[in-house]
């Protein structure tokens, strides 16, 4: 099945949904994860540094088969990283474990401390140099985002943040300045890391639609113009969350959905 794809400010086009891979533990749990998902037709796969897992992503997508410009990889550069030469290096390193020689995006995985203007001066070099076709933020809320932009003539190509019914109206000012700058966004545990896939309103929708809870997240995602990036290492799952572009959400559903957020404290994610 082919992924729709999304325009993004450079130019180039990113898949609407993704795979991800935090907590995959390097080795054969990573590796079998992304050779399946790259195999039942994801073509976004998302690492990190800090999830160290990057040389087993790297082995699944070589010997995936698949042409490496049909694919689009995105790893990330942690905060001890932070710093314009270190930042540097970190690239070079995060390439060399993936054994890529182009990325399609980097990040800087989280906002913290006053390096990142220096962090970002690095990934505007790399950038420049080609080596990267886009680079962005992420965990970046709307004051981080300010800063960026005040600070920098290359605006985000992407913003990654924790995206979900459940955090949808802590969301919406970042998510709202991001479609005004046409910085993409993607979500991230859009499943909620598994806590909430089962909740009953959630169930609810899902009946009405003959579709999974998940699924309906994830088609939730879409329609609020994100790209999801869900994590699973059950083949069956894989598979079911890329199967979400043969059905919509009626604005009532969506409404439903977006005020579950109202009624919730969600604990905030630290990766
Ligand atoms: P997630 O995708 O929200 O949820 C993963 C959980 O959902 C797993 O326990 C998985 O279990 C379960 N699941 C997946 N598909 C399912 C289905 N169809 N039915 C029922 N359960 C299902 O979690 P996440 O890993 O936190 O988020 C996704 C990705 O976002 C990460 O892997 C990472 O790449 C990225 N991320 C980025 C940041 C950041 O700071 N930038 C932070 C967190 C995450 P099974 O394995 O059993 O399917």
């Amino acid at each position: 099945m082919a992924i729709p794809n999304l325009k993004l400010n450079t130019g180039h086009t990113i898949p609407s949904i993704g795979f991800g891979t935090w907590q995959l533990a390097d080795g054969h749990e990573a590796h079998d994860a992304v050779a399946n998902a790259i195999q039942s037709g994801y073509r976004l796969i998302d690492t990190a540094r800090i999830y160290r897992n990057e040389k087993s992503v790297g082995q699944a997508i070589k010997e995936s088969g698949v042409d490496r410009e049909k694919l689009f990889i995105t790893t990330k550069l942690w905060p001890e990283d932070f710093g314009y030469q270190i930042g540097l290096e970190a690239f070079e390193k995060s390439l060399e474990r993936l054994g890529l020689k182009y990325l399609d995006l980097y990040l800087l995985h989280w906002p913290n401390g006053p390096e990142r203007k220096d962090a970002w001066r690095a990934l505007e070099k790399i950038y420049h140099q080609g080596r990267c076709r886009a680079v962005g933020v992420s965990n970046y809320m709307v004051e981080h985002l300010e800063e960026v932009l005040n600070h920098s003539d290359l605006v985000p190509t992407v913003n990654q943040i924790e995206f979900h019914p459940f955090i949808y109206s802590q969301q919406k000012p970042v998510l709202e300045m991001c479609k005004r700058h046409n910085i993409a966004v993607e979500a991230y545990s859009p499943l909620t890391v598994g806590r909430n896939i089962g909740h009953p309103k959630i169930t609810e929708v899902a009946k009405q639609i003959g579709k999974s809870n998940a699924q309906v997240i994830l088609r939730w995602c879409l329609q609020h113009d994100t790209v999801p990036i869900p994590r699973s290492t059950n083949p069956d799952h894989i598979k079911e969350n890329l199967r979400i572009f043969d059905f919509s959400l009626s604005d009532e559903q969506m409404n439903q959905l977006d005020s579950l957020s109202e009624a919730s404290s969600w604990p905030a994610n630290q990766m």
